[in-house]
């Protein structure tokens, strides 16, 4: 943690200013949508008539106060209050916006000042070129002598799963296609973030390879798809693409998101915040999502309003789901729990807006369609602060591990009393070298006085002495090691090795406790040591040298043959190497 510590605040400043790009245009969009209208419903009945329904409107039951959705799925009248006096120039071409919803056929029929009615009409099919980005439609209306004093909307086959007509607002069509580019940056914002995001994962896949990252791709797959859809993006790329079928693949891409959320979470938190029940819970959860949403995508506009309220159960029970993963996380102490609730807090307080919403609990504002694409797109945008974490905290795990690994294999191979190699490490880095090789043992003399003398700690003190004057004599390009209770070893490539007279006479000057004088003998003797029994044959000669030069009086050194290698074989054939060698005494 302590080294990401300067990280955070560039972070945070970096996320603050993407918030503000994005939320900027879209308080600019609420702010000029023009003047919102009242509306009032009424089912149609064979023989109605629109003009008189527009121009007789007290005559009839409209119904100002019910719920529009409380008369379910059918054809309808609605009509809008007396519209208002919209300031500016009367020439300015004025817009009527209202939400886009499953409708199969939408007409407006606008009544002017001199009595004369308009019409514009569309069907799912042709709802594209008045699709605005919100998603809202925008019809602009004809252009009269007169101004507009009421509009009465002819819906057929509206699913009506949340009203008929839905923020309606009339305002100057220049206001609303100004919004449209603040939108439309907002969008370009979200889209450019998740999109960058899903490259750059998909770039450190190979590196990194944990299973969250696919998932996390995919999870950004359906939030690109969704603010696709559920903008009028698709609809003004797609110009043939019914409306009504973007709203179902706008169910579908939620549905993913939806989905997809539960096997993310699953796999960003470690193992144990999802061990017993939560793990159950995930399943039954995405099953209880999958269900309606699968059923929504495939039979709409059969049974709309109970698949509807269906798919919006399964994302009340998303929500219990990820409160039950963050009380599990809270409680098993997981090293996530804050970046997921940070990444995560923004949409499901936006999901709860919606849920409320559909509950008819709060009122219907543009924001909370536009919203929720925004909240993903900071939810991308702080999840890919997480993963990046999960990922810190996976590699700094990793690179303790290797930093451990490191340490036992060190003192695995070192020689505790006196820091050098031991046996094992020294045979280990010997065996295979390529080249002559010189060997050279070096044996305490007459060890066994000094510890009778000075004890054996005293003994010891003798040994990590002697031990390091022979490291320094030595040098670098030695390889040097305790092999014994008081016999080192040294190997060097044959051109390389110190001479064993000047390696003595260093040996001999260095200075002991109490004064003491300590020499030692050498063996020394030069081949190869290509393998096991090349080293064998090496170690003995080296011995044997050791055990001339200790019969010789001590403090001397003695050399062994020199060992050549037997001569290569010459011709393609494979031989196999002789094990005998060629002695050459020194
Ligand atoms: P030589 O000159 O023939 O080599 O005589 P030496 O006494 O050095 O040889 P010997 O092999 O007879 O005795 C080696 C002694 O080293 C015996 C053992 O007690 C002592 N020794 C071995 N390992 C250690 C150790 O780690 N610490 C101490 N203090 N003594 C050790
Ligand atoms: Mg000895
Ligand atoms: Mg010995």
């Amino acid at each position: 943690m302590r080294r990401m510590k300067g990280a955070w605040p560039i972070t945070i400043g970096g996320l603050l200013l993407a918030l503000l790009a994005v939320l900027w245009p879209l308080a600019q969009a609420t702010a000029q949508g023009g003047e919102s209208l009242t509306t009032c419903i009424r089912p149609m009945h064979a023989g109605d008539n629109s003009r008189t329904l527009l121009t007789q409107a007290g005559d009839f039951d409209f119904d100002c106060t019910r719920n529009q959705s409380s008369y379910g799925v059918g054809d309808f009248w609605v009509l809008s209050q007396p519209l208002p006096v919209i300031a500016g120039d009367v020439r300015d071409r004025l817009a009527v916006g209202f939400a886009s919803t499953w409708q199969d056929a939408t007409a407006l029929h606008i009544l002017y000042a001199d009595g004369q009615i308009r019409t514009v009409a569309f069907t799912s099919a042709t709802t594209a070129p008045y699709l605005l980005l919100g998603p809202t439609i925008a019809v602009p209306l004809p252009h009269e002598e007169t101004r507009p004093v009421r509009i009465l909307w002819e819906a057929h086959g509206a699913a009506n799963m949340r009203g008929v007509v839905r923020g309606a607002r009339i305002g100057p069509y220049a206001d609303m296609l100004a919004v449209e580019s603040s939108l439309g940056l907002t969008y370009g914002v979200i889209l450019g973030v998740v999109v960058g995001l899903a490259v750059y994962n998909i770039a450190l896949w190979p590196a990194l390879r944990q299973p969250l990252q696919p998932v996390y791709c995919l999870l950004l797959f359906f939030i690109t798809g969704y603010t696709l859809s559920s903008s009028g993006l698709i609809g003004q790329w797609l110009p043939w693409l019914d409306n009504n079928e973007r709203h179902r693949w706008n169910a579908i891409m939620l549905g993913g998101v939806a989905m997809t959320l539960v096997i993310f979470s699953r796999y960003f938190f470690e193992r144990k915040v999802f061990e017993g029940w939560l793990d159950r819970m995930a399943a039954i959860s995405f099953v209880l999502i999958a269900i309606p949403n699968i059923a929504f995508a495939l039979l709409a506009p059969r049974w709309i309003i109970v698949l509807d309220q269906a798919v919006l159960l399964g994302f009340m029970v998303l929500l219990i789901f990820l409160i039950a993963v963050l009380v599990q996380a809270w409680r098993r102490r997981s090293n996530f729990l804050w970046a997921f609730a940070i990444a995560w807090g923004t949409p499901i307080g936006l999901a709860m807006f919606r849920v409320l919403h559909a509950l008819h609990l709060i009122e219907w504002r543009p924001w909370i369609d536009q919203s929720t694409v925004l909240s993903m797109g900071v939810e991308a945008l702080v999840a890919s602060l997480g993963v990046a974490y999960r990922i810190y905290l996976l590699s700094r795990e990793r690179d303790l591990a290797r930093a451990d690994e490191r340490v036992a294999r060190r003192l695995a191979d070192t020689d505790p009393l006196t820091g050098l190699f031991n046996r094992r490490a020294f045979l280990e880095q010997a065996i295979g070298r390529s080249g002559p090789q010189t060997l050279i043992l070096a044996d305490i003399d007459h060890f066994k006085r000094i510890n009778d003398l000075l004890g054996h700690d005293g003994g010891d003190e003798v040994l990590r002495i002697f031990a390091n004057a022979l490291g320094e004599a030595a040098g670098m390009d030695m390889l040097i090691a305790r092999i014994g209770g008081e016999e080192f070893a040294l190997l060097a490539d044959a051109e390389r090795a110190p001479s064993p007279e000047a390696l003595l006479a260093r040996l001999r000057a260095i200075p002991y406790p109490s004064g003491l004088s300590v020499t030692a003998s050498l063996g020394v003797c030069t081949g190869p040591i290509a393998d096991e029994s090349d080293w064998r044959l090496l170690y003995r000669e080296a011995d044997q040298a050791l055990f001339a030069a200790k019969d010789a009086g001590r403090d001397r050194a003695c050399r062994g043959a020199t060992i050549t290698p037997a001569p290569q074989p010459s011709g393609l054939l494979p031989v196999l190497r002789p094990h005998t060698r060629m002695l050459r005494r020194g």
